[in-house]
């Protein structure tokens, strides 16, 4: 006789602080109960320890990662070459490497970034690829090809992202149309680097049409800089809901808020409900950071994305969500176990409401996206913020060995 169900977690604690068995039938969570007395096809013991949905990253510049090493090699190169003047910016370093895009070599970085979140039970990304003259379209070929390899074990969202802008960046616009033809999931966008005003609002508006004319949500990196004349985020949220676009539409950075007089944020935070945008916040890629606690306090829906993995801008990363959710307590003051509750959610339930993860979460009838901890609660998850001991994706235990294996191979 078949047995009735694909997989058991026997054990689990939730959240909540409930025991119970989790069955997974189909990919789909089928049963959550005290105790499960059917067998499964497979049983795993979560002795105790949480059990929660999988995490999720909003934001990962996923083109870019381990680019850092490469430039550590083309700034020493250039060091030591006679036509070199002084030491290159952050910047720079980038935009030379960007200049060596080739979708053959991005691949293997993009693969091991991807092997990492199996680790690290995400499951889902939103992924960054930069689209404009110089990278052409290699970045967006490349993270296409890993959403196909990583299907069903990490599922990734591929934005085609104007990195260098739109109004300033001749040509931007034809590749961007170009990349969701080749079937990029979001419309990316940069308002706040063009020279005008006048220019934001059409970076802005360029987006959303194209987001319209392929009928795809839109993410945008919003003021990341300390400036707090920067105001593109109100653009952004005004144009979603000239677009209708409520629920499809999220802004990433904007760190310029921190700057924002207290009047104006609190205008700010009651658009951006009614254009229904959420927002991701990384606080740990720069020294300033949106005001994360005063937007919650507003019901704004906030969650924490990765950012970068060891490019020009940031050193460090490991899609590890947890560490991610362990870092920025520090940074945004999260201590009390209330607050903790709510950087896990920053990282799994918030997040994926914000990348449109559909049938996502703990409940009977979603998609069995899933870890189960090495740590009873989210106290001791943060504090060790470890690999989970088993990761479910789309119902199937995702294999770590061979995660560790796709690593070392592409490294
Ligand atoms: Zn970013």
């Amino acid at each position: 006789m078949a047995e009735k169900y694909d997989l058991i977690i026997r054990n689990a604690t939730l959240r909540s602080n409930e025991k119970v068995d989790i069955a997974v039938a189909g990919g789909k969570i089928a049963a959550i109960a005290p105790r499960i007395e059917a067998k499964a096809a497979s049983e795993v013991d979560a002795a105790g320890n949480l059990v929660t949905e999988s995490f999720v990253n909003t934001h990962l510049h996923l083109c870019k990662v381990y680019t850092l090493m490469m430039m550590d090699e083309e700034a020493l190169k250039d060091y030591h070459g006679a036509d070199m003047g002084k030491a290159m910016t952050a910047i720079e370093a980038a935009m030379k490497v960007k200049e060596k895009y080739d979708e053959k070599w991005i691949i293997k970085n993009v693969r091991k970034a991807a092997a990492l979140a199996g680790r690290y039970g995400c499951t889902h990304i939103r992924a960054f690829a930069d689209v404009d003259s110089k990278a052409r379209l290699e970045g967006v070929k490349a993270l296409l090809k890993a959403r196909d390899e990583f299907k069903g074990i990490v599922d990734i969202q591929v934005v085609a992202f104007a990195q260098d802008g739109l109004a300033r960046e001749p040509g931007a616009e034809k590749l961007m149309r170009e990349a969701m033809k080749l079937g990029c999931d979001v419309v990316g966008g940069i308002p706040w680097i063009e020279y005008t005003d006048a220019d934001i609002a059409e970076h802005v508006r360029i987006c959303f049409q194209i987001a319209k004319e392929f009928d795809k949500p839109v993410s945008m990196l919003v003021d990341d800089a300390g400036d707090n004349g920067l105001r593109s985020i109100e653009v952004m949220a005004l144009e979603t809901i000239k677009t209708g676009w409520q629920g499809r539409s999220l802004a990433h950075h904007a760190r310029a808020m921190s700057l924002y007089p207290k009047p104006y944020l609190q205008k700010l935070a009651h658009l951006l409900k009614q254009a229904g945008m959420g927002l991701v916040s990384d606080p740990h890629t720069g020294p300033l950071h949106a005001r994360v606690r005063e937007l919650q306090e507003e019901n704004v829906l906030v969650c924490l994305g990765q950012d970068d993995i060891s490019d020009a801008y940031y050193p460090y990363g490991r899609n590890n969500m947890l560490e991610v959710a362990f870092l920025n307590s520090h940074l945004l003051w999260y201590t009390t176990r209330e607050d903790m509750e709510t950087l896990y959610d920053m990282v799994t339930k918030n997040a994926a409401k914000c990348i449109g993860v559909e049938d996502y979460g703990l409940k009977v009838g979603a998609t069995a996206n899933l870890v189960v901890l090495d740590q009873p609660n989210v106290l001791e998850a943060l504090r060790f913020h470890e690999a989970p001991k088993i990761v479910v994706s789309h119902g199937k235990v995702v294999d770590q060995l061979k995660m560790d294996l796709i690593y070392k191979e592409n490294s």
